[in-house]
């Protein structure tokens, strides 16, 4: 299958898990994940119509996605991977939506450079469902008053949470547990589900799905 293909056919997979789980037609956003691929690659998706991509790491964006910005009006720009404060500044100018606030380190670097820059981006909390040492994301207990201190002490407009479920494990409780903090925290937007799970994700009610090798390939 050509990519515009299997594109499509992630876009059919989305619109059918939407309808089963009962939900509002166009009720969740593809996030179409990028990383590693070349611009001539991506062009193709953004031919077939996708406006909304996903990347991990700003340097690699910054060499690919500023020109493609610059050919197509209505881009949308998501930062999925880890965030380092001291690339705040290139991040809040290349990306739309930052999921991956998860410290207070971040969070300040991040309201300080929307200020500097007089740009908003819109962001997401990451939450470490799995309580895993090596991902990134805050506590699922820590969540709310994370959101909270956001909000009351930075002034930053949290939209939404986001995680990555362990590899090796059921994620469905993982959903329902990101979907319960969403709740909590008085946030819309749900960013969860991937390649191997984004049906799954909907019918826990995710808005936004992060879908790479399914559309792109393997990497
Ligand atoms: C790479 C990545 C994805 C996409 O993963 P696939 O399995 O290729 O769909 C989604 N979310 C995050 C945070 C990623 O880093």
């Amino acid at each position: 299958m050509e990519l515009q293909e299997r594109l499509k056919e992630v876009w059919s997979r989305i619109a059918a898990a939407v309808r089963d789980a009962g939900r509002p037609e166009r009720s969740v956003q593809l996030v179409a994940v990028s990383k590693t691929f070349e611009a001539d690659t991506i062009r193709l998706a953004i031919e077939a119509g996708q406006r909304v991509f996903g990347e991990n790491r700003v340097q690699e964006s910054q060499g690919k996605w500023p020109e493609l910005k610059a050919e197509t009006p209505g881009i949308e720009l998501h930062l999925i991977g880890p965030l380092q404060s001291n690339k705040a500044a290139e991040a809040v100018a290349l990306f739309d939506v930052i999921e991956t606030i998860d410290r207070e380190k971040i969070a300040r670097a991040i309201a300080e450079e929307m200020k500097r820059q007089g740009k908003a981006l819109r962001l997401y909390v990451q939450v470490n469902t799995g309580l895993e040492p090596q991902k990134a994301g805050i506590a699922p207990d820590d969540t709310a008053a994370f959101v909270n201190f956001c909000r009351d002490e930075l002034g930053l407009a949290v939209e939404g949470l986001m995680c990555i479920p362990p590899a090796d494990e059921n994620p469905g409780p993982h959903f329902a547990l990101l979907a319960k903090l969403a709740e909590k925290c008085g946030v819309k937007i749900l960013s969860m589900g991937m390649s191997g799970d984004y049906e799954v994700a909907i019918a826990f009610g995710a808005t936004s799905v992060r879908v790479g090798s399914a559309i792109f390939g393997t990497r």
